[in-house]
């Protein structure tokens, strides 16, 4: 199972993660948006990190997960905060007072929580967003139910699936947010939101290592 203190350690490295990548995030934003990824994904993790301690005190995973959408929600000004808010909000309803995770509970609960995004941002996989990673993650972890296989395993081949539609986002003509604004002129270059997100599930993989 995925345990309390991988969840916490999921969000730690998150944090040093999306830290350490902050100029690159903003590159691939000033290229086709307003160039603030990379410090609306620090701020908001920084106050997620600064949560640490308190959420290592609660065993309420569900709580937690709550907790953490509402921060990132509260803390981001860009469009990423409520679609990245939403994603752990929805995560956290679906686990509800659960103090750890079994494959099923976590398919379930990433499932909820791509399906908040896509209705909070109304985006569908090709529009160049981060659902272009997220959503084929989902459907990628419910493929895994039925193979019987580890945490490790399951998180290796998503990261994997994961870089590959990250990277898929560059020939794409951008959709949804700023850079749709750009039509033709968003194409060759890679989705910053996309980024972020392939960095959050390499986290996540590295958590449980
Ligand atoms: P803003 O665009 O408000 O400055 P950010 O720069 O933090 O916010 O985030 C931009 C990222 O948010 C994009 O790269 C894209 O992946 C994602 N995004 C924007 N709009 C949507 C949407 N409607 N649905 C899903 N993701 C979106
Ligand atoms: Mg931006
Ligand atoms: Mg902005």
């Amino acid at each position: 199972t995925l345990q309390h203190k991988h969840i916490i350690k999921w969000f730690e490295l998150a944090s040093l993660t999306l830290r350490e990548n902050k100029d690159y995030l903003t590159k691939l934003d000033s290229e086709i948006g307003d160039a603030d990824h990379g410090f609306n994904m620090e701020r908001g993790f920084n106050k997620v990190h600064n949560k640490l301690e308190e959420f290592s005190l609660n065993t309420d995973l569900g709580a937690i997960f709550k907790n953490m959408g509402m921060t990132l929600i509260s803390s981001i000004g860009g469009a990423s905060g409520p679609l990245y808010g939403t994603f752990f909000l929805q995560f956290g309803m679906a686990i509800v007072t659960k103090t750890e995770l079994s494959l099923q509970d976590f398919v379930t609960a990433f499932e909820k929580g791509v399906n908040g995004v896509k209705l909070r941002g109304r985006a569908s996989v090709g529009d160049k967003t981060m659902i272009d990673v997220l959503a084929p993650v989902a459907d990628r972890l419910k493929e895994s139910l039925s193979e019987n296989n580890t945490f490790e395993k399951v998180f290796s081949d998503i990261v994997k699936s994961a870089e590959k539609s990250m990277k898929s986002t560059v020939p794409l003509i951008a959709k949804k947010g700023r850079a749709s604004y750009l039509g033709a002129r968003s194409v060759g270059h890679q989705d910053a939101g996309a980024t972020s997100s392939y960095l959050i599930l390499k986290s996540l993989k590295e958590a449980i290592e």
